[in-house]
């Protein structure tokens, strides 16, 4: 059986922590493979149900902790006190985020990737391309939908160009307004 690898966002999770969690998910799968499973330490907001629904796509795997030696991915925090419970005695293998950089230690180098951007669907995009793997359109619609949420419609003071520029080509894919 393969190893599982989890995708995870905060807790108290937002739209940005379950979109990227599962579009980066599906992106690793393909690029490597291996089992990435995105996963969710706590309840689906009304806005982000709103949106897996609209998109067809279901919520993230609920984990409550994880076990020690859990393989995880961090998406969209880089802070303990927001982080799934369990994660000092886990594997931590990668972060994906946009915020100020946090507490999190690791034992061994890791790829930490921050980008001052609003949101981090708009770096998974950026990984997409990188990775040249096409967007499904599903995965577009929940990518486009974090940038909307994360940046309040482009009008946070954290929003970018490139967060606006991304949202947009996003919209075409997923075939929205
Ligand atoms: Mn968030
Ligand atoms: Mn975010």
């Amino acid at each position: 059986m393969q190893e599982n690898i989890f995708v995870i966002g905060h807790k108290n999770p937002d739209t940005d922590s379950i979109c990227s969690a599962l579009a980066y998910a599906e992106l690793k799968c393909k690029v490597t493979g291996e089992k990435y499973t995105a996963a969710r330490c706590g309840e689906v907001n009304a806005e982000t149900t709103y949106v897996l629904e609209r998109f067809g796509i279901n919520e993230p795997e609920f984990v409550a902790s994880v076990e020690p030696q859990t393989k995880l991915i961090l998406v969209d925090h880089n802070e303990t006190t927001q982080a799934v419970d369990g994660l000092a005695e886990a594997e931590l293998l990668e972060i994906i985020d946009h915020h100020k950089i946090g507490d999190i230690q690791t034992m061994v180098p890791i790829y930490f990737r921050n980008q001052p951007v609003g949101c981090t669907a708009t770096i998974v995009t950026l990984l997409y391309k990188e990775n040249k793997v096409e967007i499904a359109k599903e995965t577009a619609g929940l990518l486009c939908a974090a940038i909307l949420s994360d940046t309040l419609l482009f009008r946070s003071p954290t929003c970018t160009p490139l967060d606006k520029e991304t949202a947009l080509e996003l919209a075409a894919i997923a075939g929205v307004e």
